[in-house]
């Protein structure tokens, strides 16, 4: 119940222990088709390049940023916690002069700060946001800020890790251009592929680019000869992951994702009840907070690794810790895919409360329980 990997299904352990096929066996491609298809569902968007990147989310990101980004180009990044830092990070790397949008560590990016920032950069070529930031479990709606990065001409680049699957990501309503994802958090899957996603006017972006992509790995200009119709070999695709992400998909599609998002929705609100009965709040700002990622402020007087510490050892319940600023602040509670049950809820409410208590904060587990239910 920390911030990712989430727990998989069992039949997603299963699908990653069948026997391995060859990355062009005609198996294997039929079963590259139906990624394709389930990922476009999930993301909801119609964009042929839709497909599973070999690598982590962070892979996604350097994905997005190596194919759109040319030295010298001029990159707005919103930075709200650690993964909108990675990203100027791996933006400055592709030789991109970055701009930073910044807001403190739980807030989200406000439409007004894009606005003005986009006023000042002389010819934007993309913004990078990060939809749901796992560091601080908040949400930075994307509409609105869509809307203002296409009339003036840029690129959106939307980081998706923690939002897809638990909360709604809409890609071709939103009029996102780039995105990705990771497998290990809402998708329920391990840690291993980077769901990714490009529009046609991203790909045509990727595809005049003058200098060539500076990764062989991810230049989605190769890849789409594996991914799309000719399969021509790229790389050995990591077989038994993506066995375990059709078997994800199909689990995500079979529930629904409407049903999905509201079922965090509803987790995330009983666990934020029973923490308001028990005088404790969330660290993200009122109105964005994620239903999958929920920042618990420490109180004073608690040792906040030890509360961890118990956690795990007596109850073996993982929760994260703040990182940055928010470092011994706040304890980060997932409640991210299959791990995002009423059960679970009920679980953590009833070993956090004893460990409270054990750690001198008394603390009334009958009150939130009753408030969750
Ligand atoms: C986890 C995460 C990443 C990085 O993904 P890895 O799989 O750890 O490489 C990027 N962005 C966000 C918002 C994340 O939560």
């Amino acid at each position: 119940m920390g911030p990712g990997p989430s727990n998989a299904a069992a039949e997603v352990l299963v699908a990653m222990s069948q026997p391995l096929v060859g990355h062009l066996d005609p198996v294997f491609v039929k079963m590259m088709e139906e990624l394709k298809v389930m990922l476009r569902a999930v993301f909801l968007t119609r964009n042929e390049m839709t497909f599973p990147l070999s690598g982590t989310g962070s892979a996604g990101m350097e994905f997005c940023f190596v194919n759109l980004v040319e030295p010298g180009d001029e990159v707005i990044v919103c930075v709200n916690g650690v993964f909108g830092t990675r990203m100027v990070e791996v933006a400055e790397r592709c030789g991109a002069r970055v701009t930073k949008v910044e807001a403190s560590w739980g807030n989200s990016i406000a439409p007004a700060q894009i606005a003005e920032a986009l006023r000042t950069v002389t010819k934007p070529k993309l913004v990078a946001l990060v939809h749901a930031e796992t560091s601080t479990g908040a949400l930075t709606p994307v509409e609105e800020i869509s809307k203002l990065v296409h009339d003036a001409g840029a690129l959106l680049l939307l980081d998706t890790v923690t939002s897809l699957g638990g909360c709604p990501v809409r890609l071709d309503e939103w009029n996102v251009d780039a995105v990705y994802s990771g497998t290990q958090k809402c998708l329920s899957c391990p840690p291993g592929l980077a769901p990714v996603s490009l529009n046609a006017r991203a790909l045509e972006v990727a595809r005049r680019r003058r200098p060539r992509v500076q990764s062989w790995y991810l230049d989605v200009n190769l890849l789409a000869s594996y991914w799309g119709q000719e399969r021509v070999y790229h790389h050995t695709a990591p077989i038994s992951m993506n066995y375990a992400l059709h078997a994800a998909l199909r689990l995500v599609l079979e529930e629904g994702l409407e049903n999905r998002w509201r079922r965090h929705q509803q987790n995330h609100l009983a666990l934020k009840s029973a923490l308001a009965a028990i005088g404790l709040e969330l660290a993200a700002q009122a109105g964005h907070q994620l239903w999958q990622l929920n920042a618990i402020r420490v109180p004073p007087g608690v040792d906040e690794a030890e509360v961890r510490r118990r956690l795990l050892h007596d109850f073996n319940i993982e929760v994260g810790a703040g990182l940055g600023p928010l470092k011994g602040k706040i304890w980060r509670v997932g409640l991210m895919g299959e791990n995002s049950s009423r059960e679970n809820v009920r679980l953590f409410l009833s070993a956090f409360c004893q460990v409270l208590n054990e750690c001198g904060r008394k603390t009334d587990a009958p009150a939130a329980l009753a408030a969750a239910a």
